[in-house]
């Protein structure tokens, strides 16, 4: 197939009739499909329906600490979660604070307590006149709606295949004072599927910000989803990096097994240096009288340790390997010639990242809806909701059935030839 960009502008006008008479074709079908939000199938939740049986009324129902876990006590976690999130996290149960059902929920709480108190006895930064927060860009929808509900100012930093531009990241901190905290997810990132390499976590770990209450955010949320046996993405243990680097305090590590077991009614965590942790309980003993225990332990019961884990994941991953396979198929065999544009393919995660030609993808996703296919909102990658280059598509492979995936994936490419032929033809 030629590329579109080398076609004639009699060439792209007979495509564009066909392509046209192809929409038609679905728009007849009255699709609707869903390819916008990172959730797992039902098929995935039903791989964790044991966890409902592990604890009954015959079962000891106390944790190691001693503490009947149907009761009030034990703020920060019972030990065995301690344990099993700290092999998750990869850092010492000691540098671990377990928190309820959500590690966004726990994100939203560290960035609200250091607003209105400060981190570790500095000025609390409702006082200061600027705020900013580093945002690697495309990423997390949800992180950028928590710091620009603060009034944060969001900074975008390109993100390459091995995390992001650290020149710049270097650059930023150092010089600005007002810039404190940096958004990341460094392991099979959301949208792309990247992984953060060694050199990159080495040089977080040897930031020198200007501000001493700057935190990286490390919201490690796909650590162990992987979608293959071989490849599999590593990554270097942050917390520790940045104690030999001498800037022990420099980064709160989020985890939850959200996605691992059920999202909503998960256990999240937050791993930090004591400092850090300690600064935190003041905050957490006034918020609650601690977390569910009962799920904690059904969590314990249920994985056991990290193998359990493992084991989960590789069954996840079981389910949601061909459904990614058979994206990325369709966007080969598609668009595989056409340079209108290009996509990524993780060896884990939850997402594709898709770019389109610039200025296209507001145009593919609307074009998607009106046949009855709903993707993310294009812009939603990035702060503010504004892609600078409107190029940006994340797609979600993993909630669809794989056939209603394939007729909105087939449409997806259908819509991404239909507004780039247009384009072309301005
Ligand atoms: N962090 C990232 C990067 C995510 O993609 C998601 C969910 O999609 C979350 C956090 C949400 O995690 P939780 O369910 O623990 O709040």
């Amino acid at each position: 197939m030629t590329a579109y960009k080398d076609r004639s502008k009699e060439e792209l006008l007979q495509e564009k009739s066909q392509l046209e008479a192809q929409y038609k074709e679905f728009q007849g079908k009255g699709l609707k499909l869903d390819m916008s939000r990172g959730k797992p199938s039902a098929a995935q939740l039903d791989l964790s329906m044991g966890m409902m049986d592990v604890l009954d009324s015959f079962t000891d129902l106390k944790c190691e600490a001693g503490i009947d876990c149907r009761n009030y006590g034990v703020m920060d976690g019972i030990p065995e979660a301690k344990r099993l999130l700290g092999e998750l996290i990869e850092v010492p149960a000691d540098n671990i604070i377990i928190y309820g059902n959500s590690s966004l929920n726990v994100m939203f709480d560290v960035v609200s307590h250091a607003f209105t108190h400060g981190i570790m006895g500095m000025t609390p930064w409702h006082k200061l006149d600027k705020v900013k927060f580093l945002c690697p860009v495309p990423g997390y929808d949800r992180h950028f709606a928590i710091t620009e509900y603060f009034g944060v100012e969001m900074i975008n930093v390109p993100m390459t295949p091995q995390g992001p531009d650290m020149d710049l990241v270097e650059k930023l901190v150092s010089e600005d004072e007002a810039i404190k905290g940096i958004w990341c997810v460094p392991k099979y990132s959301n949208p792309q599927g990247y992984t953060y390499s060694d050199e990159t976590v080495r040089r977080f770990a040897a930031l020198k910000p200007a501000a001493k209450d700057f935190r990286i955010f490390w919201d490690n949320a796909y650590n162990v989803h992987h979608l293959y046996d071989e490849p599999q993405d590593v990554i270097l243990e942050l917390l520790s990096e940045c104690e030999k680097a001498g800037n022990p305090d420099m980064v709160y590590k989020f985890s939850s097994t959200s996605k691992i077991s059920f999202p909503g009614s998960g256990v999240a965590a937050i791993s930090a240096s004591k400092a850090n942790l300690d600064d935190l309980r003041t905050h957490l003993t006034i918020q609650t009288i601690g977390h569910d225990k009962l799920n904690q332990l059904r969590h314990v019961r249920y994985f056991k340790d990290i193998h359990g884990i493992e084991t989960q994941m590789k069954k996840h991953a079981e389910i949601l390997r061909p459904k990614f396979e058979a994206v990325l198929e369709i966007l080969d065999r598609e668009l595989g010639d056409l340079e209108i544009g290009t996509w990524t393919k993780p060896h884990g995660g939850y997402f594709i990242s898709f770019e389109a030609l610039d200025g296209c993808a507001k145009a593919i996703v609307a074009k998607a809806k009106e046949a009855g296919v709903v993707m993310t909102g294009a812009g939603a990658t990035y702060p503010y909701k504004k892609d600078p280059h409107d190029s940006n598509i994340r797609i979600a492979p993993s909630f669809p059935p794989i056939d209603e995936l394939v007729q909105a994936t087939e449409l997806f490419v259908l819509c991404v030839k239909l507004v780039s032929v247009d384009k072309l033809l301005e």
